[in-house]
Formats: structure tokens, sequence, C-alpha cells
């Protein structure tokens, strides 16, 4: 049984796993170390991951990115429909309140919500690790912004038991990169800590936390992020820029065209990581739209002008974090940077400024969430050996639990789990009730969650309550938040003052040998035990378990007619050309994401024509027999 950790990050995917020797990010079926977040449907089969990629823009309107914003959303969120909108290229529309996405799939409009979309990309990284590992994958531990709420974790838990994985944790993804850090350093000291502050800019967000170390542990002190600051914010500023120059020099309006714009899009993240490394940086789009073909260029010092209102954005999150775990810049030992965007030089300038220091970059930017994940596998895995190394990690909103009062109480609601409580925890609430009651947990702090997600958590149900001797009965809640970071009521029972006669430790006195020992010395204590288990019904977000397995049983479904798709040409082709062939596809494939992405449309062609001359036969000979056994089916069917 593999041993994985998924980075699940929002442009692309990490797959790690652990070995004996060691952890090993593992490639995908065209050798790339990262998978791209994408999901997308077409006339016979799904696209997942690598080959999603190939249909971002030929069919956009039938593929979806940004999988971990919309996962567990729903269609009227503020921030959907405001932010995440923008970024979406296939129509977003509501299933019973969920978000979902509409698409052509094998020729029929389809909805799945994003909840199902998030499974099937699961399903993908499942594959890509058995693939590899030659061994079945079903534990595994994700990684998970640490702003996801309830409903978003949750959700994610549906969506691996969709896809048949077992999540033995969701892990904050600062959290994975700290625990890869430390397990990794034999020097932590034993007692007093070792502060490392952890930058994390990636596609969509950027998060910091403040961890203290000591010999064996890390504790997470404090964490705060911008939920809406990533590379993808600067490629918007300059889609706008360049829209707004393509207006005027060439009276075309990019923004009106959906594949111009996603075209434009991918030419600006190109241009932007360029100009990470040089003074200047072009951008040429062939045929944009309307037959224009579009050139431009940028300096760095023009990008950093831009860029400048979004690069103060860095420093809210920094003053944030430390004023949470009461310390100043000066009590970090050393600020690691990881994160496709922390590249971007005036960014690093600008947190290398605040904290007046030397950055450190001794984790591997793309891939330390990954393997901290895999890390934290193992650790959990029964299945596996490694050094023990305990993680404290921290909630990030208060948590309230809210009841109906009794005439004699006055309190209606307490805050359970505060901001910054370690996870996982528990807390044991008491209640004098003669009879069922309801506990309502939401978040205290509406305004701390992202915008748009109900405050609500779950409803818990505390049934067959009676009094106990005419008197209420005194009931203990006992709640937890997990290792999930998710919400539940772990048990509730009733519980009894009892007399108990309890033995005093004698003080022991010296005497002869032989003599007769004293009776004990006893006394009568009062305490509370365990009278009764009491039933509880939780009504969480989560799916029903039929739902599940509903779903479960469409994805297998689905898994199947995508195998179809590839084994329907094999009896179309003999074994000796299929493997030739198969290495051209592969070669063809490789070319396109490296030096073909530069080629020009005639060298593109080409190259499509020599495939066609062995692929097209194989589909018009499958095709020659898919239609004479269609139209002797509907022959038979006349009859
Ligand atoms: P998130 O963590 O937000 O979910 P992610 O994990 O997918 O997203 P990363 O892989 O950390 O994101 O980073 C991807 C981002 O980094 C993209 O926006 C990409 O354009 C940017 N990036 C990558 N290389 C460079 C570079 N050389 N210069 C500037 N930006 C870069
Ligand atoms: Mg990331």
């Amino acid at each position: 049984m593999s041993v994985v950790g998924i980075d699940f990050g929002n442009l692309q995917s990490v797959i790690a796993v652990a070995r004996n020797r060691g952890i090993d990010v593992i490639c995908n079926e065209v050798s790339n170390r990262f998978t791209p977040s994408l999901v997308s449907f077409g006339p016979k089969q799904r696209y997942l991951g690598e080959t999603a990629k190939t249909q971002e823009i030929s069919n956009f309107k039938n593929t979806i990115s940004s999988l971990k914003r919309i996962v567990g959303r729903s269609f009227a969120d503020k921030e959907v429909q405001e932010v995440e909108k923008q970024y979406l290229t296939a129509p977003l529309v509501e299933v019973n309140g969920q978000l979902a996405v509409k698409v052509n799939y094998q020729g029929q409009e389809t909805t799945f919500t994003t909840l199902q979309i998030f499974a099937m990309y699961l399903t993908k990284m499942k594959e890509i690790a058995a693939n590899e590992t030659k061994a079945p994958v079903s534990d595994c531990v994700i990684a998970i912004p640490a702003w996801f709420t309830d409903v978003q974790r949750r959700a994610v838990l549906d969506a691996a038991e969709i896809a048949g994985l077992n999540v033995l944790r969701l892990i904050n993804d600062s959290t994975a990169v700290a625990l890869g850090y430390g397990i990794t350093k034999t020097d932590l000291p034993e007692d007093k800590p070792r502060n490392i502050c952890f930058v994390d800019v990636g596609h969509s967000t950027y998060t910091v936390s403040i961890v203290s170390y000591i010999k064996g542990q890390l504790t997470v002190k404090a964490r705060a992020f911008d939920r809406h600051f990533g590379g993808r914010d600067f490629d918007r500023m300059l889609v706008d820029h360049f829209a707004a120059e393509f207006k005027t020099k060439y009276g075309i309006d990019v923004k009106s065209n959906g594949k111009a714009l996603i075209r434009l899009m991918a030419g600006c993240e190109k241009l932007k990581k360029i100009l990470s490394a040089n003074s200047q940086a072009p951008l040429n789009i062939e045929s944009i739209m309307e037959d224009r073909d579009v050139a431009s260029m940028m300096k760095r010092t023009e990008f950093e002008e831009l860029a400048q209102e979004l690069i103060s954005r860095v420093e809210a999150p920094l003053k944030q974090v430390l004023e949470d775990a009461g310390m100043t810049a000066a009590d970090i030992d050393a600020v690691e940077m990881v994160g496709g965007s922390i590249r971007i030089p005036s960014l690093k300038e600008r947190i290398q400024a605040f904290f007046g220091k030397e950055l450190s970059s001794t984790l591997n930017q793309d891939e330390a969430t990954a393997r901290g994940a895999a890390l934290q596998c193992a650790i959990l895995s029964p299945s596996f050996k490694v050094r023990e190394f305990t993680v404290h990690d921290i909630t990030n909103y208060p948590i309230k639990m809210t009841w109906q009062p009794t005439p004699e109480e006055e309190e209606t609601e307490l805050v359970v789990f505060n901001k910054n409580n370690t996870i996982p925890s528990t807390k044991v609430l008491t209640f004098y009730r003669s009879e069922p009651f309801d506990l309502e947990a939401q978040y205290a702090d509406p305004e701390s969650i992202p915008a748009g997600i109900n405050p609500w958590i779950a409803r818990f149900s505390i049934k067959k309550v009676e009094p106990v001797n005419g008197e209420p009965a005194c009931v203990k809640v006992k709640t937890r938040v997990n290792i999930h970071g998710v919400l539940s009521v772990e048990s509730a029972y009733i519980a009894e003052e009892i007399v108990k006669e309890e033995t005093v430790e004698a003080s022991k006195t010296e005497g002869a040998e032989g003599e007769e020992a004293a009776a004990p010395e006893t006394r009568k204590v009062k305490k509370l035990v365990k009278k009764c288990d009491l039933p509880v019904v939780s009504a969480t977000s989560s799916l029903d378990r039929s739902v599940i397995a509903e779903l479960k049983e469409k994805e297998m479904e689905m898994i199947a007619s995508d195998k179809l798709v590839v084994d329907v040409y094999k009896d179309f082709i003999n074994p000796a050309d299929k493997e030739k062939f198969v290495q051209d596809l592969n070669d063809a494939e490789n070319w396109l994401y490296d030096e073909g992405d530069e080629a020009t449309k005639s060298v593109y062609a080409a190259k499509l024509a020599d495939l066609h001359v062995v692929g097209k036969p194989v589909v018009e000979r499958y095709r020659e027999v898919d239609a004479r056994a269609t139209a002797a089916r509907e022959l038979r069917e006349s009859i």
C-alpha cells in the first residue's frame, strides 16, 4: 500500500510518496513532476490533468479550472460570482444551492457539482500514484489551504471518498511545509524554541505562518493569509494592461472573446515568468482574434510599476502573523519561502525588507508542500515506520455553540473553540436537561471566514434525555475539532454523581516484621461517572452515505468509459505499429509542451499531418466497423 501526499494546488498539484529511502515526488504520464489541476469533457471521454491542459483553449467551455476555489461552495456565494467567475470558462449553474458546472459530455449536456469535478481530479491523482508506485493507493494526506472552512473540508473528504481515497489527514498546506522542514533538521533545540516564518505565495492564495520548533515537535504559533493574492492576480493585471493596449493599437476587444482572453492570459503568465529572470520580455500571439496577430513587450521596471499596489498587499498578513504570535521580526530565526510566485523579484524584495534579513530557500519551493503531506501520511500510516514528530496545528476561526436555554439558565451560547485553538482538540460541555435538545454550531466571527460561505456549521441533536430521579439530568457533550479541522460531536452521555469510598494512601510506618498491617484508611468522595450513552444525530454539510455511494458508482462508470475509449482502437492497428505510434504520440506531446510551445503554425501542422498518416486510418477502420455495427443494430431493431 502506497503512502501518498497530495498538494492540491490551484494551478497544479504535486504528488509525493514515502518510500523506505525517503520521500519522492513522482512523475505523471508525461514525466512532469506536477499535474495541471484541470478537468475537461469531450464527446467520448473525460480529460483529467495533463490531457485536460490540451483542451484548455480549444475546448474551454467544457474545461474546469480553479478546482480548489470552487469545491464546497454554493452557487450564490459572493466570492464565486464576483471573483472566481472571472477565471472559470465553463458555465456555472446551481444544483440544490450547490455550485455546479454545465458541460457537454459524451454528446450530452451534463451537470456536475464542483464536488464531483474534484472527485474526478482525485481519481486521476490516484491513478498517477498507483501507476508510478505499482501498488494500490488508498491512504493519503491532502494539503489544503489553512483558510478552508468546515464545509470546504467536508467537501474535500467526500470527494476523496468518491475517488476511493482514504484521507488520513487533511493537512493545512503551510503546516505540511513546516513538517517537511522540521523532520529533516537534526539540530533542533531541546528547550528554547526556534521560530521560523513560512511564506507561501502560490497561484491564487498567500499564506504566512510562524512555527516554533523544539526537538521532535512543531507548534504553529499563528497564521495569516490573503486568500486572494497570488500569481493569477499578476496575470490578470497584465491582461487588463494588454487588453487596453490592443484595443487602441489593433482595435480589437480581447475581453469580448472567450478563447482570445484565455490565450492572452496564458501569454501574460509566460511574460511574467520571463520577467522574473530578464529585464524585458516579449508578448506575441498569432491570430488571437479576427485573424489579427498581436505583438508587444514589457520591461521589468514597467511591470513593477504596474504591480506596485498588488505588491504592497504582501505586508498586511506579515504584520498580522507577528502580532498574533506576539513576536517581532527580531524573534524570527529564519524566513522560508515556498510557492511559484515567490520567484517575482520585487515581491521577494518587499518581504525581505519587511523582515530586514535575508530570506532562506532551503526547501524546494514547488514540492515542499507535497513532501510534507507525504511525511504526515507516513507518520500516520500503520504500514510505515518513520521518526516520531508531533504536529500541533491550530484552528483559524472561533467556533461557537448555541442552544435554547432552560428557565434556570441564562447562557444561550459559548465559544467552544477559539481562534488558534490547538487541533485536534476535544472539549466537554455540560448541560442540565430533562428532555432532548439541540446544539447549533457556527463560526463565531462570520466576517473572518471567506465571504459568501454560510457561518453555520452543524446541528447536533442530543436524543433520549430524561430526568434522573425527578431532576434534570447532567448531560455531557464531547465536541471535537478533529485531525482534518472538522467539527463533530463525538459522544454524549448522562453523568451521575455517585459517592465512592476511596482508599487514602496510608503513610508508611516503620513496623516490626510480621506485624499485622492496619486496615487501610478510607474516605467518601463524590464522583461524576458515565451512567449511559445518549444517541446524537448530526446534521452537517457532509453528503449522505447513500449519495456518496451513488456518486462513487457514477465515478466508476466514467472511469470505465474513459478506459474503453483508450482501448477501443487497439484492434484496429497491428501491435508493432501501435508501439511505434504510441512512442511518436508521446514524443509529439513532449515536444508540444517543450519547444513546440514556441513553434509556428506550419511546423505544428506538418507534425500533425505526420501523425495523421498512421492515426487516421486506424480511426477510420474503427468508425467503419462501428458504423456497420450500428447499422446492423438499427436494422435488427427495425425488423
Ligand atoms: P495555490 O497554492 O494558490 O493553490 P499552486 O500551488 O498551484 O496555487 P504554485 O505552483 O505555488 O501555485 O505557483 C504557481 C504560480 O507561480 C503561477 O501563478 C505561476 O505563474 C507562478 N510562477 C511560476 N514560476 C514563476 C516565475 N518564474 N516568475 C513568476 N511567477 C512564477
Ligand atoms: Mg500551493
